[in-house]
């Protein structure tokens, strides 16, 4: 599949925007205009609006059966489609061919998860203190959502809250990301294909800060969900509050990834390296503060570089590339920023440290040691290909660094006491505790953070309640 431009989805049609406004789509490898993204105005999202209303008194009244199945559906055609999308996905956002097919096979799992759950969003009968009486806890669908998703993950940050929202029975006006909208498109179209009702699904892409400040406020909106930055998302979240809007938050991380002296250090180097240099770091769970016990932090270190040396950079449609480059132009000057006031402060780097080439957005899996915790990628969230290793003497040193940041989403830790791994994931203060594997964001266990990384979950059972109303009936014989 050549890659394509990208309409608005709105009331059950594709089409370009009124005005036939469009933004232009680079590939992170090249820097080349692939394609245009249509540019949505006011006009398209009052449509877009007056869809989502509509759309959500028709899907309310289908079954959760008869959503599930087509959910299904909509799985099974994604599925197929796999390679194609997989292919422009990464052309769009950079990742490794097979990471972006690993992505598009996983988003269609989730579909499948949510179509199972959503059939199971039981309410309850509360026994009553008076004969005759019933008290029932009724779920109902929350209303039009509005949702707003970045570019790391194109599929899996829209799929998490499209399949919510259409598995328990709500409609969507999804804002995806202009940098990787091909790949949410192609989401969306499977659905659509699946027999989506029209008005259900509506897709925008624009000046994101426009769109949300217009749809957010809106009275036909009842739900806000948003995956970015923290600073973003407390801006977001303070003007849902303003409205009264049910809200999700899936914000920024700085996961410590804590190695204990009695663990597995080969397994433990492989297995985190492989976490770190994924998506070239752009995740939100990357581990980024390598906390090292003393015995095993040079030996951690060693092995770690020797890791990160042999990662694969290039085009992510090469065969054997393992990581790509960073998704678009201001990833680079960030990292840079970051990695040059390390090095003032002090910092050392044992590998990396640089942009690769000046074509592509390409930048070098990066060590660095000595890292002081001034420096502003100890404290601000790198969202690239870096790790800072740093050793700690003992268990409460280690959960000090840990928490020390606003920050609260994932964790990491490594041992062979189960002692010490029941003591670690009760004391760090983080959404998600990931210990001696990397087990986070299977569609079936709650995905989300605490502190400034947000609130909700966009996994397990929590997933669909965040999309439902809790109503209370009483009800008396006569
Ligand atoms: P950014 O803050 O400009 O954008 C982050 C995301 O938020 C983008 O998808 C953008 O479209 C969206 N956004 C920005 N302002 C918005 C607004 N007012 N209303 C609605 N959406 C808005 O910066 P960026 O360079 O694209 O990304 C930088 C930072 O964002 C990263 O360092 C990371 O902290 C965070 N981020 C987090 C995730 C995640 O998975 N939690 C994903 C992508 C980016």
């Amino acid at each position: 599949m050549s890659y394509p431009n990208v309409q608005l989805y709105i009331d059950g049609k594709w089409r370009p925007a009124s005005g036939n406004r469009t933004l232009a789509v680079i590939n992170p490898a090249t820097e080349e205009v692939i394609g245009q993204v249509a540019h949505a105005s006011r006009v398209d999202l009052d449509e877009a609006l007056a869809a989502a209303e509509k759309g959500f008194a028709a899907w309310r009244k289908v079954s959760a059966y008869e959503r599930a199945k087509l959910m299904r559906k909509a799985a099974d055609i994604f599925r197929s489609r796999a390679d194609e999308v997989a292919r422009i996905l990464t052309m769009e956002q950079g990742k490794p061919l097979a990471e972006a097919r690993m992505e598009v096979l996983a988003g269609a799992d989730l579909i499948d998860w949510f179509a199972e759950e959503a059939r199971r969003a039981y309410g309850r009968v509360i026994p009553a203190r008076a004969e005759g009486v019933y008290q029932l806890v009724i779920k109902e669908p929350v209303g039009p959502v509005a949702a707003f998703t970045p570019w790391n993950f194109p599929i899996n940050q829209v799929v998490r809250k499209l399949s919510a929202a259409v598995a328990t029975g709500c409609s969507i006006i999804v804002k995806a990301p202009e940098e990787t909208p091909a790949s949410p498109a192609e989401l969306i179209r499977a659905f659509a294909d699946a027999g989506l009702p029209a008005g259900v699904a509506n897709l925008v892409y624009g000046v994101p800060a426009e769109i949300s400040e217009y749809l957010i406020p809106h009275p036909v909106i009842r739900k806000v969900t948003f995956t970015g930055s923290t600073p973003v998302g407390k801006q977001l979240a303070a003007l849902a509050g303003q409205h009264m809007k049910r809200v999700t938050m899936e914000l920024g991380g700085h996961a410590p990834a804590i190695v204990f002296d009695d663990a597995d250090l080969d397994h433990a180097a492989r297995t985190l390296a492989g976490a770190k240099f994924r998506n070239a770091g752009q995740v939100c769970v990357s581990p980024t503060r390598f906390l090292i016990q003393e015995k095993l932090y040079e030996p951690f270190v060693e092995k770690f570089v020797a890791a990160a040396k042999t990662v694969k950079v290039g085009n992510g449609l090469e065969e054997g590339t393992q990581m790509g480059p960073l998704a678009h132009d201001r990833r680079i000057p960030w990292v840079e920023s970051l990695v040059a006031d390390a090095r003032q402060k002090g910092a050392e780097v044992l590998t990396g440290g640089e942009r690769i080439g000046n074509k592509g957005y390409f930048y070098a899996p990066t060590v660095l040691t000595g890292v002081s915790r001034e420096a502003r990628m100890m404290n601000e969230e790198p969202f690239g290909p870096v790790a800072m290793i740093a050793p700690f003497r003992d268990f409460d040193e280690v959960v000090e660094e840990a928490n020390r940041l606003p920050y609260g989403l994932a964790a990491y830790a490594f041992t062979r006491s189960a002692k010490t791994a029941t003591a670690i994931a009760s004391k760090v203060e983080s959404g998600m505790m990931t210990i001696n594997h990397l087990g986070l964001a299977l569609p079936e266990v709650p995905f989300g953070g605490v502190k400034d990384s947000g609130y909700g979950s966009e996994g397990g059972s929590e997933a669909i309640e965040a999309y439902l109303n809790t109503k209370f009936v009483t009800q008396a014989g006569l």
